[in-house]
């Protein structure tokens, strides 16, 4: 990864651009910070500019061999330790997993801990550096063969590594093989063991620029302007932030428009209507349709109180109140224990792997039975 391809982060990139030709690259970093902000990018980009045979002033070439190797992250002096889980039948250490790794890193360099973990299809399970991870550290380090001038160890959250393993490599992080560059890069410091941190020098990474995330993000996910300023101002200087942001309106825009279609086919008690809906309903995802089902019974609720008048306890978004302003009065104390049993037995069974093109189709009939009530 090049340096240009590292969203914003202006001042970091000179800095470490600077103890290259200043000759006094640290032989371990810790960089930190908050989540998203693209420490992890930074270091790849940094790694690949260090073996880089062909630099340029301000960034690797991208295409010599070695800028080649490090596009596909298959450098053979680039290392990579992470946190992992316990499989049985398979050792815990990285190279277990490094083909979903690679996967993950070369899709989107910014991604977090909990997406790591759904990748290893391991949402409950929790992801750890463990002791035998040290043995291979040391065992590459010391592997006489070089490709390039630098070594380089890429340590993501180093927070996660345990004790054992963290004892084992206080030797080699003090002094490393010769050209060898430890890049730890840490979501949260305070929790890196002390024996660690006091051996590696410490590179704070603070969020995207303000103007340089707005761009990004408008290139990124086609958003406009306004929304992207607005995120923006709520994201801290992280992508991951940002993101969460759009695909939580995103996916509030695609219920509320849902909910809308249902309720309105649903009142008019139109069949073809009901059976393209539930049929275009059942090709997106399981999780989706879940999230969607809950949305209608909160809003089914909160319908129920506007249509009372009790307004000032519901909570909705302003698109949301604008179509209870027409729709609440339909909901009322002889339909809303009905409506919400709809919703809550579609959940059930789509839970448990249910059809759901028939769930789907089934639940705008009920609806149709009970909405003028
Ligand atoms: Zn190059």
């Amino acid at each position: 990864m090049k340096f240009e391809k590292v969203t914003g982060q202006i001042e970091i990139k000179e800095k470490l651009r600077q103890s290259y030709y200043n000759n006094r690259l640290s032989h371990s970093y810790l960089f930190y910070g908050i989540p998203g902000t693209g420490k992890l990018a930074l270091a790849l980009a940094f790694a690949q500019f260090l073996s880089c045979e062909n630099k340029k002033e301000t960034d690797s070439c991208g295409e010599c061999p070695s800028c080649k190797k490090y596009e596909k992250l298959i450098h053979p002096d680039l290392h990579f330790v992470f946190p992992v889980i316990t499989t049985s039948g398979k050792k815990s250490v990285s190279d277990t997993y490094i083909s979903q790794w690679r996967e993950m890193v070369l899709e989107d360099p910014y991604f977090s801990y909990n997406e790591w973990m759904v990748k290893l299809e391991s949402e409950n399970k929790q992801g750890s550096i463990y002791s035998d991870e040290s043995a291979e550290i040391i065992k590459k380090l010391n592997l006489k063969t070089f490709e390039s001038d630098y070594k380089v160890m890429i340590i993501w959250l180093p927070e996660k590594m345990n004790n054992s393993c963290a004892n084992k490599l206080l030797k080699i992080l003090e002094e490393p093989p010769q050209n060898t560059v430890f890049i730890l890069v840490s979501d949260n410091r305070e929790d890196v063991l002390p024996t660690i941190k006091s051996r590696t020098q410490p590179v704070k990474i603070l969020g995207i620029e303000e103007d340089i995330l707005k761009h990004a993000l408008i290139d990124k996910y086609g958003i406009d302007e306004q929304r992207a300023i607005d995120i923006v101002n709520i994201s801290n200087g992280s992508m991951l932030e940002a993101k969460e942001q759009i695909s939580a309106s995103e996916e509030n825009k695609f219920n509320l428009a849902q909910f809308v279609s249902l309720m309105r086919l649903g009142y008019s008690r139109k069949i073809n209507e009901a059976l393209k809906w539930a049929d275009q309903m059942s090709k997106t995802g399981r999780e989706k349709q879940k999230n969607f089902l809950n949305y209608c019974s909160v809003l089914i609720r909160e319908n129920f109180v506007y249509n009372y008048k009790q307004t000032k306890i519901t909570y909705m978004t302003k698109a949301e109140e604008e179509f209870a302003s027409n729709f609440a009065r339909f909901v009322n104390a002889s339909n809303v224990d009905d409506l919400a049993e709809i919703f809550n037995q579609a959940y059930y069974h789509i839970e448990r792997n249910g059809n759901s093109k028939i769930i789907f189709t089934d639940s705008a009939f009920k609806i149709m039975k009970v909405i003028r009530k």
